[in-house]
């Protein structure tokens, strides 16, 4: 009857939720033993400047190397580090590894270390950023840290300081993801960025009907009205390549040019980069 009917759906809904917070548990019981281990990776994707043609960042992006399920993505396991705080330490860790990777490329390339909003709240994201600086000797202009709105969403004075602390180090700061979540053009006014992120959803639908066109032209021109620069993410094809050239933008970052790869990779790539740039002047 109904009742049974009932009582097996729970059931069956209730083990459901069990079985999600064991696979949970064990992730971040499998996390903790990772950062022990040192079981993770930087990959770094290139942005281009649009006009020059040359790298001009390369973007650090986790990867964790997990024993028996291979390469886990990002998307998969910082939540979980966010849930724990585990994304202080693996956050103080990328910070580290980045600034001591990004000191052996050429000085004009900066390097871009995504920073989750937990970092924000523990109050000593400001003291690691330099303490990273310290230990690599890598200058403070060449580092961008990447935030999203969600920072700016909660505690709003709090968050205001600690990008202040910030950029009183000399880093500089980038807003990602801009247009999806919680965007608000009034972010734009409360803080002044040195770059905004356009999110690949925006960048996807370019040569479209639709709006998206119109929004990264209107994102490009307040950027420069307020002296932010612009990067476009998820480009992926030489007609988006040449639209946002024609819309102002100043960089992009994509599949296009190239995917996120490994620091061995990434310095061949940039070392040839340079010659043929060289070779081209
Ligand atoms: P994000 O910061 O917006 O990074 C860009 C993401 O877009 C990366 O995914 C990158 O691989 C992907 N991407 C780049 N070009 C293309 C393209 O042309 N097409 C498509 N479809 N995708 C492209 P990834 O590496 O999986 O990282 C996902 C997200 O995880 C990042 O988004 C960032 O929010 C977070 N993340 C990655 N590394 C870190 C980290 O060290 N710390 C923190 N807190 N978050 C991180
Ligand atoms: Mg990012
Ligand atoms: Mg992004
Ligand atoms: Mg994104």
């Amino acid at each position: 009857g109904a009742k049974s009917d009932g009582r097996r759906t729970y059931r069956f809904f209730e083990s459901g939720m069990d079985a999600r917070a064991k696979a949970r548990r064990s992730l971040e019981l499998e996390l903790r033993q990772a950062i022990a281990d040192g079981g993770f990776e930087l990959h770094y994707q290139p942005l281009l400047h649009l006009e020059a043609g040359g790298v001009s960042c390369c973007e650090a992006l986790l990867r964790w190397r997990h024993p028996e399920r291979g390469t886990i993505s990002p998307a998969d396991f910082i939540p979980v580090a966010e849930d724990t705080g585990l994304i202080n330490d693996l956050g103080r860790w990328v910070l580290d590894t980045a600034c001591c990777e990004a000191v052996n490329w050429p000085e004009h390339v900066h390097i871009a270390v995504n920073v989750s909003p937990i970092q924000f709240k523990s109050e000593t994201l400001a003291l690691h950023v330099a303490a990273a600086l310290a230990a690599s000797g890598l200058s403070p202009s060449r580092l961008e840290l990447e935030i999203t709105e969600a920072v700016l969403i909660r505690d709003d004075e709090a968050a205001l300081d600690v990008l202040h602390q910030l950029r009183a180090l000399g880093v500089r700061i980038a807003l990602d993801d801009f247009g999806t979540g919680y965007s608000s053009l009034s972010y734009l006014q409360r803080f002044p960025f040195d770059k905004i992120k356009i999110d690949r959803t925006f960048i996807k639908d370019l040569a479209g009907t639709g709006a998206s066109s119109t929004i990264v032209q209107a994102v490009v021109n307040i950027a420069a009205a307020s002296d932010m620069t612009t990067t476009a993410e998820g480009v992926e094809t030489e007609q988006q390549r040449s639209m946002l050239r024609v819309l102002g933008c100043t960089e992009m970052q994509g599949y296009l040019f190239s995917r996120p790869i490994p620091a061995v990779e990434i310095r061949k790539l940039l070392s040839s980069h340079r010659e043929r740039a060289a070779s081209v002047a």
